[in-house]
């Protein structure tokens, strides 16, 4: 089977009901376009939202709509070919970055964002995710179930030095936990601290908690690239792992898309409702911060906090941050547009993993900057390792002396006895 081929079965098998309705309703108001990072900074017509789902809509029409016959007789909807679906890569991959601004100004209540993950998924099967770092790291994770290649061994092995190193006692593959933490590739690689973080939060109230090593990698960098069947994968082996300790709450790491893919899709992955309940780490912190559970000293600081996209508009985890920053003392100086509206730190949906998106993406995170620079503050927060990595390297491009942090980690360093 061809490219071509490859990406319309990938298409048509992302067709249902629903989709064919949202592809049916844009009433090409083009509201969408000024909610969109790309298009706002760039002005570039090709980075309206609803275009970027164009050439799924085109193989809806030839191949299944309800006209798909006319369309084809006529000639309506130009035929895929090779061509069209190179020409496409840097709009589905590139320049979304699956914030979901888009689907939340629709007044037709299109998920745009949604409908480009379903786009990447076609891409994918006719082998166009971009190699480099996307496509590769997506193929590493399928073979290995994670996009670095760490193996379960080397984890435990991994969670045993961290805890050395920070002094604090590791709890792995134990046989009953109530709560099972999981960690995102990003974490493992640059930022090992946020591991310790959770064990030092989890030993201190005292919970029964484990890090499982045979489901622990949620990064799950295969529903960026648009790989379907490795998204799958992953997501089950965390749900199997957190089932095998009878956990009752399953902790997603400081990492937007793995937080949205276990609250959202996990249970259509796993064919029925998950046995336990699905927090972000903020919300778990905020929980037992307002059940008295959890006590944290007073900091004296002035702060802005950078809203995940899939933590925050995607995931509805808005709140938790600033129960969390309340309770610290945190003096927050709110970005504008904070909470459910913000805007991407342009690196979300993959693009911070794709070598020749970084002009664009230079773009997008010049938007974020500018909010962050007019907050004045000293440090800005994060509950995305993902976010946090991106605000890093733009800050340091642009010379900034605002840090980037993590919450998290702000936590586990200020905990009251
Ligand atoms: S906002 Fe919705 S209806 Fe308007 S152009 Fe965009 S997708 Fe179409
Ligand atoms: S999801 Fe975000 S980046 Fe992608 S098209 Fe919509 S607004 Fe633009």
């Amino acid at each position: 089977m061809n490219d071509v081929a490859k990406a319309l079965r990938g298409f048509v098998a992302d067709v249902g009901p629903g989709v064919a309705l949202s592809l049916e309703a844009c009433v090409h108001c083009g509201q969408c376009a000024e909610a969109c990072q790309f298009y706002v900074q760039t002005g570039d017509p090709r980075y309206t939202p609803i275009h970027k789902v164009e050439l799924f809509k085109q193989s809806y029409d030839r191949e299944i709509g309800p006209f798909a016959f006319a369309y084809k007789f006529f000639g309506l909807a130009p035929k895929l070919t090779a061509e069209t679906l190179l020409e496409w890569q840097d709009l589905v991959y590139d320049s979304c970055n699956m914030c979901g601004r888009c689907s939340l100004i629709c007044p037709m209540g299109i998920d745009i964002a949604e409908l480009v993950e379903r786009t990447r998924h076609g891409m994918f099967e006719a082998g166009l995710a971009p190699a480099d770092f996307l496509g590769a790291l997506a193929e590493k994770e399928r073979a290995t179930g994670s996009p670095f290649g760490l193996t379960s061994e080397n984890f435990g092995t991994l969670l045993h030095e961290i805890g050395e190193k920070h002094g604090v006692a590791m709890r792995v593959d134990e046989v009953r936990a109530d709560i099972v933490p999981t960690i995102s590739s990003i974490d493992v690689k640059t930022y090992p601290g946020s591991m310790a973080a959770i064990a030092k939060i989890l030993n201190h109230v005292g919970e029964s908690w484990s890090f499982r090593t045979d489901g622990f990698d949620a990064d799950n960098v295969s529903l960026t690239a648009g790989d379907r069947a490795g998204q799958d994968a992953i997501t089950k082996s965390i749900v199997n792992a957190a089932i095998g300790c009878e956990a009752k709450i399953l902790v997603m790491p400081e990492c937007g898309h793995s937080y949205t893919e276990m609250r959202w899709e996990a249970a259509n992955s796993f064919g029925r409702d998950l046995p336990f309940r699905v927090l972000q780490i903020t919300e778990l912190m905020a929980e037992m911060i307002q059940s008295g559970k959890l006590r944290v000293k007073k900091v004296t600081q002035t702060a802005t906090y950078h809203d995940a996209c899939q933590v925050s508009r995607r995931g509805g985890a808005t709140a938790a941050p600033r129960v969390i920053m309340q309770a610290l003392g945190v003096e927050l100086r709110e970005l504008e547009d904070a909470g459910a509206e913000n805007w991407c730190c342009g690196g979300g949906g993959g693009v911070a993993l794709i070598k020749r998106a970084q002009p664009l993406r230079d773009k997008a995170f010049a938007l974020k900057q500018k909010q962050i620079e007019a907050a004045g503050a000293a440090t800005v927060y994060t509950s995305c390792s993902g976010c946090r990595q991106t605000l890093e390297h733009g800050g340091k491009a642009a010379g900034w002396k605002v840090t980037v942090a993590s919450l998290l980690e702000l936590v586990a360093d200020n905990l009251a006895p």
